[in-house]
């Protein structure tokens, strides 16, 4: 297994699939669509299998697809399909808006996907459809179904917080647990993309969303949904479900990070925060072969960052260039 200089292990893969949304949470990216990268930039199917086994080879056994959207992008259950049987990869998630889930879900899981992470960031369908600028809250509500009845378990749901856009929904957000199997993520926001969206004022830190989520016990290890990120988790007493916190600001998770991320152009990005990566695209389409893929990769890990740099945007309002969706978030 690759470590980092930091001698953190590294084995966990953001796999972005595409760059492309069909929703524009308000967050995340700007109205008026981005710049998407051009499609003969995106990584093809096989070029996707290819650069997964070079990851897998390396050591890393856990990927996680992401985008934009990566349901939208055509054919992704034939290529999840094909992910599923690259050696050595042991657990295979996705995340997604939900909003294709209804008709996907039963698909994804006999195509060989794991389990789902779906972000839902209000209970109330004109607020969810003020956050996320298109879509419909009972289409992500048909989504989580689908995917608890297909059996992509553990179901996450990842709710990021915003003073003033949904901050009063935490207690129902984990009233939702008390019920159902599902792992309730509050997320704090973070200083991401030119969006516009974020501030100080915006910004909630842990310990306020803490306190609002209610009476909390901590989940013992043997009980917490599978999973491989930073949240620590807790429940509401006698709940079926969890409730998770992942904060990026209030307590940094970079002495645990496990992690680096691969946009859909290819390009290897070894921190959240980073504004450069390694390009492989370019080196695999030139015809290098799996050593020289594989050395690129093992020095990106090399040479990933101590930690990010998002607590002094906290005051002056500086942003990462990257939108969240071109990193895979
Ligand atoms: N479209 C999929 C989705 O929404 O789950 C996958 C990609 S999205 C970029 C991945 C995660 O990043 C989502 O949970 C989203 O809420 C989160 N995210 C995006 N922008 C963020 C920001 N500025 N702060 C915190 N989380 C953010
Ligand atoms: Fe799209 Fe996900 Fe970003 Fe929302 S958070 S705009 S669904 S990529």
């Amino acid at each position: 297994m690759l470590r980092d200089g930091f001698n953190r292990a590294v084995d966990y893969l953001r796999l972005s699939v595409t760059d492309r949304c069909n929703l524009r949470c308000v967050y995340c990216m700007p109205e008026s669509a981005p710049r998407y990268a051009p499609g003969a930039d995106m990584l093809t199917d096989d070029e996707i299998v290819e650069l997964a086994a070079c990851f897998a080879q390396s050591g890393f056994s856990k990927i996680r697809i992401t985008g934009g959207e990566p349901l939208v992008r055509p054919g992704l259950p034939s290529l999840i399909g094909r992910l599923s049987r690259v050696p050595g990869i042991a657990d295979l998630a996705l995340s997604t808006n939900g909003m294709l889930l209804p008709d996907m879900a039963a698909e994804l899981k006999k195509a060989g996907l794991k389990r789902v992470n779906i972000s839902l960031d209000s209970l109330d369908p004109a607020r969810f459809s003020r956050i996320a600028r298109f879509g419909a809250l009972d289409k992500v509500l048909e989504g989580v179904e689908a995917a608890l009845d297909s059996g992509l378990t553990p179901v996450k749901i990842n709710v990021v917080v915003a003073r003033g856009m949904n901050d009063d929904e935490i207690p129902a957000f984990a009233a939702l647990t008390r019920s159902r199997p599902l792992h309730v993520r509050f997320i704090e926001l973070m200083p991401m993309g030119e969006t516009g969206f974020f501030s100080e004022e915006r910004w909630v830190a842990l310990r306020e969303i803490m306190a609002n989520a209610g009476p909390l016990e901590a989940v013992p290890p043997k009980d917490r949904p599978l999973g491989h990120g930073p949240a620590r988790y807790y429940r509401a007493p006698g709940a079926l479900g969890s409730i998770g916190f992942i904060s990026a600001l209030s307590c940094g998770f970079c002495a645990s990070c496990n992690r680096v991320r691969l946009s859909s152009s290819g390009t290897l990005i070894a921190c959240l925060d980073a504004t450069r990566g390694t390009d492989l695209r370019g080196p695999l389409r030139g015809g290098a072969n799996r050593a020289r893929l594989k050395a690129l990769i093992a020095a990106a890990v090399r040479g990933k960052p101590e930690g990010h740099a998002m607590d002094g945007r906290l005051k002056n309002r500086s942003m990462n260039p990257r939108l969240m969706c071109q990193i895979g978030g």
